[in-house]
């Protein structure tokens, strides 16, 4: 079975799915609401299609995401590049062996966790996550997953905010979005 776009769909104008939420979940900050854009079968799948097709040649073994909006297109992007899928979880949520990551936020601090033996040394991962805006989440994780000897193939968000500047927190990295706000 190829790699092919679902080209039955147009592709839909998928900022118009991106809801703007002043104020939320702190003043000053402008919280970008996937959950028009999840709910919208057409640009569900074009999210998923144009996060996953540039990694298609790329030998990626397996798709890293934050939970929890990381995970529904991490998931499906592991689906469609037939890849396993690996989750970055908060902390006392995963059972076994963790490592662990300090790092900061727009609005806050937190640790993310990661199983061990998630990845193996070698493996070629692709990190990907819902929204890039300080960059700090994604670097965490490609902190973890190089820690325990996994390969970083690159970074793909859905939504990157460019002002913040996040790429700069990911040097070296090959790091792709699908729209910039
Ligand atoms: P950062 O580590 O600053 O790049 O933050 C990225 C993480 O926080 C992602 O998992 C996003 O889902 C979430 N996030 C941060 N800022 C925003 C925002 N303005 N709107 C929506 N999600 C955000």
């Amino acid at each position: 079975m190829g790699y092919s776009r679902p080209v039955e769909m147009a592709k839909p104008d998928l900022a118009r799915y991106i809801r703007d939420v002043p104020d939320f979940p702190v003043r000053g900050i402008l919280f970008r609401d996937i959950t028009p854009l999840l709910r919208d079968a057409t640009a569900l799948r074009w999210s998923v299609e144009l996060m996953s097709e540039p990694w298609r040649d790329r030998q990626v073994e397996l798709v890293a995401a934050m939970e929890a909006r990381g995970f529904m297109f991490g998931a499906a992007m592991a689906v469609r590049l037939g890849a396993g899928f690996v989750p970055l979880r908060k902390e006392g949520k995963l059972p076994w062996r963790t490592r662990s990551v300090k790092y900061s936020l727009e609005y806050r601090e937190d640790v993310l966790y990661m199983h061990e033996d998630a990845v193996a040394p070698g493996q070629r991962v692709l990190v990907t996550d819902d929204v890039i805006a300080t960059g700090g989440t994604a670097a965490a994780v490609v902190q973890l997953i190089e820690q325990v000897g996994g390969t970083v193939v690159g970074v793909q968000f859905l939504v990157e905010l460019a002002e913040l500047e996040g790429r700069r927190l990911l040097p070296g990295r090959e790091v792709r979005s699908v729209l910039r706000l």
